[in-house]
């Protein structure tokens, strides 16, 4: 009996060489045609409603499950996603930020990736510094530059130490208001378009993702702000996710629904309150075969696109 899926996870997924941002970190819309041709072969395509009836019932899934999932709401899932998928009869998970259908705002998270694909490392560096410099003792308490290059800069499968520091400096550690200030000095810089107008090319519409959901491709929650949630106050965390269910009424249903912790920042305390509000289960960054058997439904593990082929040929098999 399989107790096993592999649940897949993307972002970007776009025609890349060719488009003004080449340096993105995602995955080329080639690429994800072929590995959609490969999954097919090897496995067997699950939704998650039938994951969760698998937990539930303690019922076997197909042999080889395999779920796909597209985090943050890109354009990409609407333009690029949704017609292979549907043209594959697929179900996928997508989850976005509550902040981009109601605001119509850029995020600080994907303002930081453009900012780190337009400019090389060093000289981004040689910025960031320069407004810590500039910041620090006026009306902002931050410590000294390496103290935090020494504590953020740790690299991790897909990103350098330096990458690291940067994205983590601004994505969480330091004050809301100082990390979106620099962020938006940043973005300026270096990518120079109007946030509004960048926004209306990177995300998905409010139709577009009705139109998705009527399709038959599941929503989940992804928090409001695209917080680090387990970084959050109690009352940040209620915000957050009461925000989150209040944009998605009537495409996610508020008593039963699944979570996707941005960063997979999951804690007991988010654990709790998710579950409290209608929750049912959760989907983390941690890198595993899921084995519902034994795993915690709150905190399924997920695989990154970069885990499969034709971009690995090391991937774990499920039974
Ligand atoms: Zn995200």
């Amino acid at each position: 009996m399989n107790n096993k899926v592999s649940i897949i996870m993307y972002h970007y997924v776009r025609s890349i060489a060719s488009s003004r941002y080449s340096d993105i970190k995602g995955l080329d819309l080639v690429l994800f045609r072929q590995q959609i041709a490969f999954l097919k072969e090897y496995g067997n395509f699950i939704s998650f409603e039938q994951l969760l009836e698998a937990i539930d019932g303690g019922r076997a899934l197909p042999k080889k499950s395999v779920l796909l999932t597209f985090d943050d709401g890109y354009i990409d899932h609407y333009t690029n996603v949704f017609p292979i998928l549907k043209e594959n009869g697929i179900q996928g998970f997508f989850s976005m930020p509550g902040k981009i259908l109601a605001e119509h705002k850029l995020l600080d998270v994907n303002m930081i990736h453009f900012i780190l694909a337009s400019t090389p490392i060093d000289k981004l560096l040689s910025f960031v510094y320069d407004r810590l410099d500039y910041y620090r003792g006026n009306e902002f308490d931050i410590p000294a530059n390496e103290e935090l290059y020494i504590k953020l800069a740790k690299a991790n499968r897909f990103d350098s130490a330096e990458v690291i520091f940067v994205k983590r400096l601004l994505q969480v550690e330091l004050e809301e208001n100082l990390r979106h200030l620099i962020v938006k000095e940043l973005f300026n810089k270096c990518v120079g378009m109007s946030e509004e107008a960048f926004a209306q090319e990177l995300y998905m519409s409010e139709d577009q993702v009705r139109l998705m959901s009527k399709e038959g491709m599941l929503f989940g929650i992804h928090g409001y702000d695209h917080y680090w949630m387990n970084r959050l106050t109690q009352e940040q965390l209620q915000n957050d996710i009461q925000n989150a269910l209040q944009v998605f009424d009537g495409i996610v249903d508020p008593n039963h629904w699944i979570c996707c912790y941005p960063y997979g920042s999951c804690s007991e305390t988010v654990i709790d309150y998710v579950k409290s509000q209608g929750a049912i289960a959760g989907v983390t960054t941690e890198v595993a075969l899921a084995d519902i058997s034994v795993c915690d439904r709150f905190i399924l593990p997920r695989f990154d696109t970069n885990d499969f082929p034709p971009k690995s040929e090391n991937f774990k098999c499920s039974n």
